[in-house]
């Protein structure tokens, strides 16, 4: 085995193994059945890697939950929220805070086109409700549109904005929500077989949508700018552009979410960027801060922002800006900047992850897709490459895939899996050689895929 079992003193185990007791018996855990659920411990985060209970050292390739864009502990980031702590640990949203000041200029910097007003959540859900309420307010309407293969969030209704299984157990078809099918190549919905294809069939079903449900009604669409947990499927040439374009001509508040797929993540600092394109509002999250203290937030047009010049905003948050958060932020985007931390996402992706997954591709029949950017990848494994029979159905897991979740946790991965898909979403600044490293591991994994391939 690859892993080393090094660096991590007896003393920490055994902290560990209590942390584990303790947490059995009184954390409830996200997104899982109480009983049989088995967390992993972590006992220690540096860089791109994680020490696990045992003191196994593994390269974490999933950035936890895609939000370590600058890696673990960063030390500039890690300082500036002791420094800040020292200064002021907490302050009301109503009064100003030079922490919040800077992160909000520094935000409005980097976000495309005018969308230069921040308001803060403590993470990406909220962002996301408060988005939407601003479009309905701004609009006078109600329905929102939103996209199958989707994620947006565990609250109310975020997560019934959600196109994913997770939505199910909350759905009561109550919030005001219509999803559609989004452009997704691999799987085209609509039958198209060139991405020129899925483009105009896409929009065609959307504007169809639109008239169908009443563009009157209708007070914002979200989509993710690159779907994240869902498949990191990107959008096709044109599809944001004709998106932008349906939303402005029905006057649609347009909701580029950006929780997962800004601050760096695709190689620009935010994905819309690929494309040209300026949404109305962006959610953002995760990335921000690299995690470090949870924050989240909408940049806002000057148009929607004009809507609330004079008319109180109803909404609000006791940890709006929240300084520790803030500070986090302003310490995690300068770094982005000093250590050009979005060009080496870039360069990551084009010349080590982007090469290296084509070759799984050719060389492993498990493999159907590969896509991405940046660092934000995924590999779709199929049991058959002609009928793309996915390796675990959607919605949910299978024996197999637990089985290749394992193998590469064993070649000493922290892995990202969702279905029948594996994430290659390591940190921004994740050194040359340790990926490779981890593609070397991640292949192991693959070779275990293909014995299940039909
Ligand atoms: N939007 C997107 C695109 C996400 O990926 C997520 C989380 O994964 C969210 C919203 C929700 O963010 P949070 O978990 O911080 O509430």
């Amino acid at each position: 085995m690859s892993t080393e079992i090094t660096e991590i003193s007896d003393e920490l185990i055994a902290a560990g193994r209590r942390a584990h007791e303790l947490d059995r018996e009184h954390v409830f855990h996200s997104w899982q059945a109480q009983g049989p659920f088995n967390p992993m411990t972590i006992l220690k985060t540096e860089g791109s890697f994680v020490w696990d209970g045992q003191g196994r050292k593994l390269i974490d390739l999933s950035s936890q939950l895609v939000n370590t864009n600058i890696g673990h502990q960063h030390p500039k980031v890690i300082a500036a929220i002791q420094e800040q702590a020292g200064k002021i640990a907490t302050i009301a949203p109503q009064h100003v805070n030079d922490a919040r000041s800077e992160a909000a200029r520094l935000i409005a910097e980097h976000t495309p086109g005018d969308l230069n007003k921040i308001f803060f959540t403590n993470g990406g859900a909220d962002a996301v409700e408060h988005a939407v309420r601003m479009a309905r307010l701004h609009t006078g309407r109600h329905k929102v549109l939103s996209a199958y293969r989707s994620y947006h969030g565990g609250t109310q209704l975020a997560v019934n904005i959600t196109g994913d299984p997770r939505r199910f157990a909350s759905d009561s078809g109550s919030e005001g929500i219509v999803h559609f099918f989004p452009a997704y190549p691999y799987r085209s919905y609509f039958g198209a077989s060139t991405e020129e294809e899925e483009t105009a069939r896409a929009l065609a079903h959307l504007e169809d949508l639109i008239v169908l449900e009443g563009a009157q009604n209708i007070a914002a669409l979200i989509l993710e700018s690159i779907p994240g947990t869902a498949g990191i499927y990107l959008p096709p040439p044109g599809y944001l552009a004709g998106v932008r374009e349906l939303t402005r001509k029905y006057g649609i508040v347009y909701i580029a979410d950006e929780v997962m797929a800004g601050f760096g993540r695709s190689g620009e600092w935010f994905a819309v960027n690929h494309w040209g394109v300026t949404p109305d509002l962006l959610t953002f999250a995760k990335g921000v801060n690299s995690g470090y203290v949870p924050l989240g937030g909408v940049a806002i047009s000057p148009e929607i922002f004009e809507t609330f010049r004079e008319r109180a905003y109803p909404g609000g948050l006791t940890y709006s800006g929240h300084p520790l958060a803030c500070a986090a932020a302003a310490a995690t985007i300068k770094a982005m900047e000093d250590e050009e931390l979005v060009q080496n996402a870039k360069r990551l992706g084009a010349e080590i992850i982007g090469p290296r997954l084509e070759k799984f591709k050719a060389d492993h029949p498990s493999v159907g897709d590969v896509r991405g950017a940046g660092v934000f990848w995924a590999i779709e494994l199929v049991t058959n490459r002609e009928t793309r029979e996915p390796l675990a159905a959607y919605g949910g897991s299978s024996p197999q895939m637990n089985e290749v979740i394992a193998a590469a946790k064993q070649a000493g991965l922290l892995p990202f899996a969702n279905f029948n898909r594996l994430h290659v979403v390591p940190a921004m600044n994740i050194p040359d050689a340790v990926l490779i490293e981890a593609l070397d591991k991640l292949e192991q994994a693959l070779i275990v895929a293909d014995g299940f391939v039909k």
